[in-house]
């Protein structure tokens, strides 16, 4: 691929944002191959769990430039990069997304790509990185996804992390709600990490139409009582666990 930086991808598609502040935005979606977290109830295994998919099947190597070119062909000008853990890859990525602003910039300013990063919250992006991008969509995983079982601290992890992002204007941070217990250790997070209520979205865990809408009565309740965001997941609801939706 004539010497430009590689990326090692999982899909590609246009879709609408599905969740988060920007939910219901035209859009396409990069997702990106890898993951540094086991969640249990992960719905893109098929981007690390090698275990259980065939690594060479489902990662796509493709060059900046190649990408680059793709995403233009598309009519959307709003990008999500999500994965995976895509800042696994924020090297490449920063060169991506150099190429994707400038062309953006050349055409003219209201054709400028927006950029909107998908991220688990256990990678600090570099300096570069987030001049690059206008949306962080940070979602701190808590012991509902049982990475504890995999041999993985997420206290440890996070310390660090969550205070970056914390400070970060444009970060939101989403937290997927499963029981009744997981809103204790919101709480308890939120108070550690002093994340401010007004940058937090809660959304339900779940793979199906019903188990959402089951557990999105009582988040909504608790959202609403203690004035925080919910964010539906849009793609669940009329999809399932589809890929590529
Ligand atoms: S961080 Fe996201 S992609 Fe990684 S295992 Fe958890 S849910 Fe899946």
């Amino acid at each position: 691929m004539d010497g430009q930086p590689i990326l090692k991808i999982s899909e590609f598609f246009d879709s609408i944002q599905g969740e988060g502040p920007y939910a219901g935005t035209p859009c396409v979606f990069l997702r990106l191959a890898t993951c540094n977290l086991k969640c249990s109830w992960c719905d893109t295994k098929y981007t690390w769990d090698w275990e259980n998919y065939d690594i060479s099947t489902e990662i796509k190597e493709t060059g900046i430039c190649e990408m680059a070119e793709k995403i233009s062909l598309s009519d959307k000008k709003h990008v999500v990069i999500t994965g995976g853990e895509p800042l696994l890859q924020q090297a490449i990525l920063v060169s991506l997304l150099s190429l994707l602003k400038r062309t953006g910039e050349n055409e003219n300013k209201s054709n400028a790509y927006f950029i909107e990063i998908e991220t688990n919250g256990t990678v600090i992006p570099k300096k570069e990185m987030i001049d690059l991008v206008d949306q962080w969509n940070v979602s701190p995983k808590t012991s509902n996804s049982h990475n504890d079982q995999k041999g993985i601290d997420l206290d440890k992890i996070y310390e660090k992390s969550l205070l970056f992002y914390k400070d970060l204007r444009n970060a939101s941070f989403k937290f997927v709600i499963d029981n009744l217990e997981d809103l204790v250790e919101l709480e308890k997070i939120l108070k550690k990490y002093d994340l401010p209520k007004g940058q937090v979205i809660l959304m339900p865990q779940g793979t199906t139409k019903e188990s959402m809408l089951d557990k999105s009565r009582w988040i909504i309740n608790y959202a609403k009582k203690n004035n925080i965001a919910f964010s539906t997941r849009l793609q669940v609801l009329l999809w399932g666990n589809q890929r590529g939706k």
